[in-house]
């Protein structure tokens, strides 16, 4: 997707968006705030890889910015040393890109700003705003008191400044073991707040990092790392997700008093919108890093994954994923979007732009055997009726030919309108055919149908109007492509994979049939050609694109969704 595309796309949007975020920052520009600029980033962690849910803060943070004529940066918090890894950091980058957005030059790192932020604790300290605490972490637990009754301070809160700052830089320095000392602000033990009752800003960890390798055994807290890296870069209007509203007086707290460059000009202020839920779908990382982990699904990008890289190795686009987010919108209270919606999102994109071709998935060998062995007939097939600029392809009729299984029924019932025994089918862009014969192999199987053919019935002959009830798809025998074929289904078994009861968690949940894969399906020869990432309708089956395992000797489909479409069938009922 060219950038220039894009920006058009959201900036049209611009008088239309009335997403509570924007409503604040159409306010905070009116009133010059900020000198009237918008700044904002995308944080993640790079501690897994992206997932849909991720998708929404992209597009909320990168949209907001492009909308109101600001900018957005990447920022990995990389504060957490033991459970960080490259392979993120560079899986992350390549799905924001992907989903069409650009950090340009501003792609930073928390750990960017380790020293300074050590600089600013010394601050505090100096004020003495910050101390050194001795308690173990179960003492700062049992110190810390409950909802209902207050903390009480620790014995250490009272220490010099000088006293402080020596242990500080000893901590720094590496004197201490893990866990031994911790940093934290001196606020209140009283707050009604927990997060203020004088949270820990540094912890000892003696761990490498993968990016500033074992220079540091201390590092700083979420909370403490991220108003600060906020101030440092200038962002205006801090978007994160609702379970940080009770961090928010933190937020404040850090940004009030620390001193740093530009805290004239800026002043960033945190927004908590509601997280995206998705139904038969998990979405925390650690989560997600357990299916992985335990090979419940293949990697990370395993088309069944509802991460950004599983769906775009399902063959979702990111057009369809920009629009799913626009469309579920930015609310301010927790709610589950239903997964049938965002198979929707991608069946409307895909309707307009994918080529529609034939395949079956489960081939049943037909005989003409009144069509002459050898002959070809090259029949007109339409690309796409919903996209006219589409053209037409040509695909070869031949006297042995595949037809789906399921189209044929040796003792059908009353309204079935496939072939079946002395019944006639239209095979699609080709001739009508009569059922002769049904041939089974010993275990009674029917492994071929012997078919009669109407000469006069392709476009263009005398009998091509007449009428009968069902329209099949098919392919060529003598020209058929052999493909595999990939048929998800959701991962998880309940619509709230997420809820445990009884001790049951999501991995109890799963769903045995999430994945089947078809060996013998035979697809039309245009298809030879399909590169890695094409897509494609195929007739009567649904969406499918080509997958990263395709090669040229074999052709690998996954199926993006059926064309059933359950949400809109949904909606039709309430
Ligand atoms: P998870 O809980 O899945 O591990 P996280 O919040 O720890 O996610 P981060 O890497 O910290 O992951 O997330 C980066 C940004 O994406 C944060 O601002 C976070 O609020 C946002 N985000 C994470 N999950 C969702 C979601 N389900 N819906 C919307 N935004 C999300
Ligand atoms: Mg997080």
């Amino acid at each position: 997707m060219q950038e220039d595309t894009l920006s058009h796309e959201i900036m049209s949007e611009e008088n239309t968006a009335t997403n509570f975020i924007q409503a604040i920052i159409t306010e905070d520009v009116k009133e010059g705030k900020n000198g009237g600029k918008v700044h904002t980033r995308f944080p993640p962690e790079p501690n897994g890889y992206l997932h849909i849910g991720h998708a929404k803060s992209i597009c909320l943070n990168f949209g907001s910015a492009l909308r109101n004529h600001g900018i957005c940066n990447l920022r990995f918090d990389d504060t957490n040393p033991s459970k960080e890894d490259v392979e993120y950091v560079d899986s992350i980058q390549e799905d924001v890109r992907w989903l069409g957005f650009d950090w340009e030059d501003r792609k930073f790192y928390a750990s960017d700003y380790f020293e300074k932020l050590y600089q600013f604790a010394e601050q505090l300290i100096v004020k003495g705003k910050a101390f050194v605490c001795d308690l173990s972490p179960e003492e700062i637990r049992a110190y810390r008191g409950t909802l209902t009754e207050p903390g009480k301070n620790s014995p250490y809160r009272e220490r010099s400044v000088e006293e402080n700052l020596d242990l500080f830089r000893r901590m720094r320095a590496g004197e201490f073991p893990d866990g031994l000392r911790v940093l934290r602000a001196k606020i209140d033990m009283a707050s009604p707040n927990l997060n203020m009752r004088d949270p820990v800003l540094y912890r000892i960890q003696h761990a490498s990092h993968h990016r500033t390798g074992n220079q540091w055994p201390i590092y700083p807290m979420y909370d403490y790392a991220h108003p600060l890296s906020d101030a440092l870069e200038g962002i205006t209007h801090s978007i994160c997700t609702l379970e940080f509203a009770d961090h928010r007086p933190l937020y404040d707290w850090v940004i009030e008093n620390v001193d740093y460059p530009g805290k004239e000009t800026v002043r960033p202020r945190q927004y908590e919108f509601a997280r995206l839920n998705l139904t038969y779908t998990v979405m925390s990382k650690r989560k997600l890093r357990l299916l992985v982990e335990e090979r419940v699904v293949h990697g990370w990008d395993d088309p069944r994954m509802p991460t950004i890289s599983g769906l775009r190795r399902r063959g979702y686009t990111p057009e369809s994923i920009r629009e799913f987010c626009e469309q579920i919108g930015v609310a301010k209270r927790d709610s589950t979007v239903a997964l049938s919606f965002l198979e929707s999102c991608i069946r409307s994109d895909l309707n307009l732009h994918a080529p529609r071709v034939m395949a079956v998935l489960r081939p049943l060998k037909v005989i003409l055997t009144n069509y002459p062995a050898g002959q070809t007939e090259w029949m007109e097939a339409e690309n796409n009726p919903e996209d006219p600029d589409s053209g037409s392809r040509k695909i070869p009729f031949t006297r042995e030919l595949y037809i789906e299984q399921e189209d044929f029924m040796e003792e059908p019932p009353k309204k079935f309108f496939r072939l079946k025994p002395g019944g006639e089918i239209r095979l699609k862009h080709g001739y009508i055919i009569q059922c002769q014969e049904v041939i089974k192999n010993e275990a009674g199987e029917v492994v071929e149908l012997h078919c009669t053919y109407d000469p006069e019935s392709k476009t263009g002959g005398a009998t091509a109007g007449r009428k009968v009830k069902g329209t099949s798809h098919w392919v060529s025998a003598e020209y058929a492509v052999p493909a595999e074929v990939r048929l998800y289904d959701t991962l998880f078994l309940s619509e709230n994979p997420e809820e445990e009861n009884e001790g049951k968690t999501f991995l109890d949940d799963l769903n045995p049939h999430s994945l089947e894969v078809l060996t013998e399906c035979k697809v039309e020869p245009s298809l030879k050609e399909a590169q890695k990432g094409d897509r494609f309708q195929f007739l009567r089956q649904g969406y499918f694109a080509v997958d990263l395992d395709a090669t040229p000797e074999k052709l690998v489909f996954n199926r993006i969704v059926s064309l059933k479409d359950t949400w809109a069938k949904q909606q039709k009922k309430n």
